[in-house]
């Protein structure tokens, strides 16, 4: 979706008359007192210097030192000055702040946005023939590497943030390295945060590294146990004596029986179990599943009743955690005093620039409620008091049972000194940590694993593939610390079993329109069959549930009536997929007669859960779209609309979308299977198959499988034997004649020797829909 951009090499960017907005080689007045302060401005010359001088330069330095927002344009305005052409783009790992600095740097060029500075993100783009200056995410240079693969006319290339060590960010350094022999003309910058710069020199063969001295006030850090004396505040949450119930906590089934009542813990306690490390942090560090939002929302009425001026920063993991902890300290406002309460978060649209960057009137105290993205990559200034969990929502891939979680985890002391660190840009400050001091020493990580060797690599190997870049396990190889090449082998594996490559592990045409959607290639492919079987509406449903989560709550106390509620949506479909999209139905329903709430209350939905699923699914939509598989009009006209998903037709499309994670009946009346890989599974209790004793078909495939006291079905759904033929991935004929086999053999079906041909001939029609 990025056009090409014209060859710059031989365009200037010339000064502007006077009386022109745009002012590409002089920074305006109003702006520069502030620009000057930043310790980035210092070393303007040397940062210059060694970009011209080197091919690959790395910059560290202090978060908020003005790496981001000021070393491109001093790159800008030194080409001017030179009049040397340019042509830069920087990077960044999410989209709010690709656009929140390419505001701030338009801003301090006193420009509107799209002019010589721009940003471009998926589906979205403020850019004109007069950006020399693109802020993108990583995602829209990598996927601008597939039609321009040496970047033409590009001058210099920005890679930011790479001491997060995302994966998008470490797999484009690996097409940079390589790329550089070709371009000796490219400039490559890498900025960091951290100090751990020479692992990047060394990966760029010992490039030269400009470190930007920060200076921050000093920051007064307080490890639980110092908090709870300070302010006398108690701790909420359940603690180590629940640990045995805590394991099957994270399983919703038992939650009403071993839910433990709220208790507390007193000062003396903690602070003992802070001490006492062998008794008491094996029990802190498993216990993540949980913030104590009480404990939070105390602390900051606390610091509010008790504390002088200056904003506040939270750090908690999630948006769900940061919507609560809004809830309850709106709840309490009136003992917080004049407030403004600011969420923070990736996922949304925008920031709001003024309330978030600049300080409130005089005796209103700034809230900010951020997950880690307040950490580095958006510095707040004013901020004088931090309150940090301790934790971050972290992905994990375990390649042995090729199982993905999500799950809250301690941050790396790495993390929590940035985070620490935040409370004294403009004034000494104070950082409440709520965990204790010894289990900080001695079970936080020092920095935090690099992304690729914590998820599962499938899109990834989509990626190399795309691009194309070789074979799979040798490019990967070239990275600055290579995955475990049994979860490559496993992704590759996965890939060529949902179609996307052949046996020489090159892309399919299914694969080839999977890798245009920025989505996990399994959701990709549901989504695509859903647009060739014309019942794309309510496959965006369910593939927006399953990217999500189940919208059905689980009170403890009406545990009956819930399962009722769910199984009343559930009726003759012997599918979670399809219950939820019959809920979800309704629910659109109720919602535009303004019935939505009182819809969800009777039902056992979470309307939150719901909005979100909704808008996920229109965000899926419109990717497919702008992937050019339908034409805009088309969705709005209704052409896909959910009256025509005949259920029969959506189970066979999950069955294209959810393969090979496939299973099959072992005992019906338990609700007992086998999945291919031959391990014995159950229906969880909340999957509405649990409750089903006949089952009209043999096969059902999954989307969710979790690990507990047993392995879980989370969400299934029945399919039959045509289905998996025709929908389940690569079809071989095996030795008998009327054999079909799929899963290189793993599951083998019989039919009457002419039946097999036709499946064969279906099979092939149905490639023939994603020739390239
Ligand atoms: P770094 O990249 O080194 O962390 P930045 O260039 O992002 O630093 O930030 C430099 C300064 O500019 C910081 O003091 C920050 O608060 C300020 N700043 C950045 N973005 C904005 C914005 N949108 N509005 C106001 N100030 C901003
Ligand atoms: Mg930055």
């Amino acid at each position: 979706d990025v056009p090409v951009q014209p060859d710059m090499k031989d365009v200037k960017v010339h000064p502007q008359p006077a009386n022109s907005k745009s002012r590409p080689g002089k920074p305006a007045t109003k702006f520069m007192e502030a620009r000057r302060r930043l310790p980035a401005f210092a070393k303007r010359h040397e940062l210059v210097q060694a970009v011209h001088n080197h091919q690959v330069t790395v910059v560290s330095g202090a978060t908020g030192c003005g790496k981001t927002t000021q070393l491109p344009q001093f790159l800008l305005e030194d080409a001017h000055d030179t009049g040397q052409a340019c042509n830069i783009i920087v990077t960044q790992p999410r989209r709010i702040s690709a656009i929140s600095v390419a505001q701030r740097v338009a801003d301090e060029r006193e420009e509107a946005l799209g002019n010589s500075v721009g940003y471009s993100i998926r589906a979205e783009a403020k850019r004109s023939h007069a950006t020399r200056l693109l802020f993108c995410t990583t995602g829209v240079l990598l996927r601008r590497l597939i039609h321009d693969a040496t970047l033409a006319g590009v001058t210099h290339v920005v890679v930011d943030e790479i001491h997060e060590r995302g994966m998008s960010e470490d797999f484009l350094l690996i097409v940079l390295r390589d790329m550089l022999s070709q371009r000796p003309d490219l400039r490559l910058v890498l900025m960091s945060a951290t100090l751990n710069a020479e692992a990047f020199s060394a990966y760029f063969g010992g490039c030269p590294v400009v470190h930007i001295p920060g200076f921050t006030h000093p920051v007064d850090t307080l490890f639980l146990e110092d908090v709870l004396q300070r302010t006398g505040l108690k701790v909420h949450a359940q603690q180590q004596q629940q640990r045995g119930a805590h394991r099957r906590r994270n399983d919703n089934t038992h939650k009403a029986e071993i839910e433990p009542a709220e208790y507390t813990l007193s000062p003396q306690q903690v602070q003992q179990y802070g001490q006492d490390v062998s008794k008491s942090v094996t029990a802190w560090a498993s216990n993540t599943d949980k913030l104590d939002l009480d404990l939070i929302a105390d602390l900051v009425t606390w610091i509010c009743r008790n504390e002088g001026p200056g904003a506040v920063l939270v750090f908690v993991t999630g948006w769900d955690e940061i919507q609560k902890l809004n809830e309850v300290l709106g709840q309490r406002s009136s003992h917080l005093g004049p407030v403004k309460l600011l969420p923070l978060h990736s996922s949304m649209p925008t920031v709001n620039q003024r309330d978030i960057f600049t300080s409130p009137p005089a005796g209103t105290r700034k809230v900010v409620l951020a997950t880690s993205i307040a950490e580095t990559s958006i510095t707040i200034d004013d901020v004088v008091f931090v309150i940090d969990c301790g934790k971050v929502k972290m992905q994990a891939y375990d390649a042995l049972n090729k199982l993905a979680v999500l799950a809250p985890v301690w941050v790396s002391k790495a993390s929590a000194t940035q985070r620490a660190g935040r409370a004294g840009r403009v004034q000494p400050g104070t950082c409440f940590r709520l965990y204790p001091r010894r289990l900080h020493d001695e079970a936080f990580e020092d920095h935090a694993a690099p992304e690729l060797l914590r998820v599962p690599l499938e899109g990834l190997c989509l990626q190399v593939k795309g691009l194309q870049l070789g074979a799979v396990q040798t490019f990967l190889a070239k990275a600055m610390n290579p995955p475990n090449t049994l979860a490559v082998s496993n992704a590759v594996d996965l890939l060529r079993n949902i179609g996307a490559l052949d046996e020489h592990e090159q892309l399919t045409g299914l694969g080839q329109h999977i890798s245009q959607l920025p989505a996990d290639p399994c959701i990709a492919k549901l989504v695509l069959m859903g647009a060739v079987f014309g019942c794309l509406e309510s496959v965006l449903v369910m593939a927006a549930a399953m990217s999500h989560r189940d919208p059905f709550v689980l009170p403890l106390d009406k545990k009956e009536a819930a399962d009722a509620a769910r199984l009343a949506f559930a009726q003759d479909c012997c599918s979670d997929h399809i219950t939820i999209l019959r809920a979800f139905q309704r629910w659109a329903e109720a919602e535009g007669q303004g019935q939505g709430w009182a819809f969800c209350r009777h039902n056992f939905l979470s309307r939150q859960t719901l909005v979100t699923v909704d808008s996920i699914r229109q965000q899926l939509g419109e990717l497919v779209v702008s992937a050019g598989f339908l034409g805009p009009g088309a969705r709005a006209q209704g052409q896909n609309g959910w009256s025509r998903g005949d259920e029969d037709l959506l189970r066979a499309v999950l069955c294209a979308g959810m393969f090979p994670s496939v299973a099959s009946i072992r005992q019906a009346k338990r609700a007992s299977f086998k999945t291919v890989e031959d391990g014995k599974v159950e229906a969880h209790p909340t999957s509405v198959l649990a409750r089903q004793t006949f089952f009209p078909h043999r096969w059902l495939v999954y989307s969710d499988k979790m690990k507990t006291a047993s392995i879980y079905l989370r969400a299934a759904t029945m399919v039959s034997d045509c289905m998996l033929l025709l929908f389940g991935g690569p079809l071989a004929q095996g030795i008998a004649p009327g054999k079909l086999t799929t899963l290189s053999g793993q599951l083998t079906f019989t039919a009457a020797p002419a039946v097999a041909q036709l499946i064969l001939e279906l099979r092939a029609r149905l490639d023939a829909v994603f020739v390239a």
